[in-house]
């Protein structure tokens, strides 16, 4: 039976290596619906011109074009054993539609959380120092060059990029929770939700994903 996967996880906390991961052990296709627009939208597709319609006016795409997209997607071959859905549903409201789209394929849903403390999430995406140079990369805990701020290899200056900076990490991190908390409590809810504790190292994380999904 195919299982289609809603992945949930705060930045940082190694979503992408994890999907990436399943795809490999269980022939699950990673969909984000990012691609999927700019893929329909490039290819020019019935859907893709609906979607670009929407996006030129600066509005949302409707959540039924979107999941007009993602059952076109899912229908393709490759997605027989299942698929990773990155990216939608962002709310209860697209989780209940995708739900009713899904039990065409006759396949389980299966929300998974990966999750972690702030302060973890904080500490592995932000701290990255560069050089002015050559971008040499640095790290403040894990990378540290031998005379603070500056680089080894040719002297110059680091610097830190906002995206590094700790506050702008974590008020993106902030921002997921905020917007993530009713979709996670909807599947809570309904009973299909799989916490992760994504604090863990990385094989650690894949292990208990594994065997989670064989439950
Ligand atoms: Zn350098």
């Amino acid at each position: 039976m195919a299982t289609y996967i809603v992945l949930l996880g705060p930045p940082g906390v190694g979503k992408g290596t994890q999907s990436g991961m399943l795809a490999r052990k269980i022939g699950l296709v990673h969909i984000s619906s990012g691609d999927l627009f700019r893929e329909n939208i490039k290819n020019q597709t019935e859907l893709g011109k609906l979607a670009k319609s929407f996006i030129d006016k600066g509005e949302l795409v409707p959540d039924d074009v979107t999941i007009a997209m993602i059952r076109e997607r899912i229908s393709k071959p490759d997605c027989k054993n299942g698929a990773i859905l990155d990216g939608f549903p962002r709310t209860p409201v697209q989780a209940d539609a995708l739900k009713k789209t899904l039990a065409e394929f006759s396949g389980q849903v299966k929300a998974v959380y990966i999750t972690a403390e702030e302060a973890v999430l904080i500490e592995r995406t932000s701290g990255r120092w560069l050089c002015r140079k050559q971008g040499h990369v640095y790290h403040e805990k894990f990378n540290l060059p031998k005379q603070a701020g500056v680089c080894d290899v040719d002297g110059s200056e680091l610097y830190q990029r906002d995206d590094d900076k700790k506050e702008t990490v974590a008020n993106r991190i902030r921002v997921y929770f905020e917007q993530t908390l009713p979709l996670v409590e909807h599947y809570r809810q309904i009973g299909g939700l799989i916490e992760i504790n994504g604090a863990q190292d990385v094989e650690q994380v894949t292990k208990d994903l594994l065997s989670a999904l064989k439950r």
